[in-house]
């Protein structure tokens, strides 16, 4: 049933269904590309099941594909990236993959034949918008998660640098949905994919940012998730894989608004320096951050919150984990990382100190905190670490 609701949100440009990236032939001939630049992994590609295109997708076009990357988008692999795009000179790029090939492929339409490849570090650390490009772009997710085939940012780093880079140019023509393709990994990989477009879902719920507009893609998200995540890692079908697929780009669509808040924000230095994945090392805070958004007090809140709707917001999440009040929606989010197979306690993900607990506080994002309804200082972030035990 929450399937079908979330089916009815999905925009024009999505194509929807197991079997769907068979119709790409089609899309990059209704959009009129005559040379593709395919960019996608090393191994997913083959292993997801969207190769078998392949054959029909090189009667309709020239194909280059490029798989030259690492995960987590970095600047000197985006600047061969480029490269590549020089000397191909494609008038479609068509991402492939995980979050990183998406926002790879989002990043190289947007650059493309507009910066080159050596001036690309600059580019980023100036952090201008992308508002326009030229080849076409379709992106085809291969995983459910972080919804990244559907917001206008792309995450990329310049060293240790973390770089949010945005623009309408950002956002794809044309989205294939395709559940079928989302099978391939482990069942950890489906877990922290998984678990990221749920903390998403809850996080841009509550979302300084977020809308009206924004916290109706989040609820429908919410729930079509929680309705599936647990079939889609320990035994997943086709019908948990729909939900998962339309669950998570939901998420994104959630975000793309509202953008996420502290728990996002403080994963990444979970992520750099622990080595922990992206949705795994959110997820570690998110329960202990419900608790603290159900217990915050107005006088807590950021300038402008209006208490009532972060009432309401947290209300929802609360519920919609089956819980009655912020401990107890804690314990069943925890319970959930559990029967996911996601270690819930920090300590045992190798943050055992309060010294590497300030550490991975100093690396957090001040901007992204504005974000989080809730006013949080350093000693609140380092409680909320310590208390996942
Ligand atoms: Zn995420």
């Amino acid at each position: 049933m929450s399937t079908a609701r979330a089916v009815d949100l999905l925009a024009d440009e999505v194509t929807f269904g197991p079997g769907t990236v068979a119709r790409l032939p089609e899309l990059v001939r209704e959009l009129g590309a005559e040379r593709v630049l395919l960019v996608c992994g090393r191994r997913s590609f083959e292993a997801s099941g969207a190769a078998t295109v392949l054959p029909e997708l090189e009667q309709v076009a020239a194909v280059h594909r490029w798989s030259d990357f690492s995960p987590n988008t970095d600047a000197a692999d985006l600047g061969r990236g480029l490269g590549e795009l020089a000397t191909f000179r494609p008038d479609l790029v068509l991402g492939v993959g995980g979050g990183s090939a998406m926002d790879m492929a989002k990043l190289l339409a947007g650059y493309g034949g507009r910066v080159p490849g050596d001036e690309i570090v600059a580019t980023i650390q100036a952090g201008g918008r992308i508002d326009a490009r030229d080849p076409g772009l379709i992106l085809v997710p291969t995983t459910s998660g972080s919804g990244a085939e559907t917001t206008h940012f792309a995450v990329v780093y310049t060293g240790h640098d973390k770089h949010s880079i945005a623009g309408p140019a950002l956002r794809p023509d044309r989205i294939v949905l395709d559940p079928s393709l989302t099978l391939s990994g482990s069942p950890y990989q489906r877990a922290t994919s998984g678990i990221d477009a749920v903390c998403q879902a809850i996080e841009s719920l509550w979302a300084v940012g977020g809308t009206d507009a924004s916290r109706t893609f989040a609820r429908e998200a919410l729930a079509v998730l929680l309705d599936h995540i647990e079939a889609f890692v320990t035994a997943p079908d086709d019908t948990a894989a729909a939900g998962m697929s339309l669950g998570s780009h939901l998420a994104g669509r959630a975000i793309d608004v509202s953008k996420t808040t502290a728990a996002h924000a403080l994963s990444y230095g979970l992520t750099k320096r622990h080595g922990v994945s992206h949705g795994h090392a959110v997820a570690t805070s998110l329960g202990p951050f419900l608790e603290a958004h159900a217990a915050a007090s107005p006088d807590q809140l950021q300038a402008g919150v209006d208490p009532a709707t972060h009432d309401a917001a947290v209300a929802h999440a609360v519920a919609a984990l089956g819980a009655d009040d912020g401990p107890s929606a804690r314990r069943a989010f925890v319970g959930l990382m559990e029967r996911i197979g996601l270690e819930p306690r920090l300590s045992e993900l190798g943050v055992t100190d309060e010294d590497e607990r300030a550490a991975l506080v100093s690396t957090v994002n001040l901007e992204r905190l504005g974000n989080d309804p809730v006013r949080f200082d350093a000693d609140d972030l380092t409680a909320i670490l310590r208390s996942t035990g």
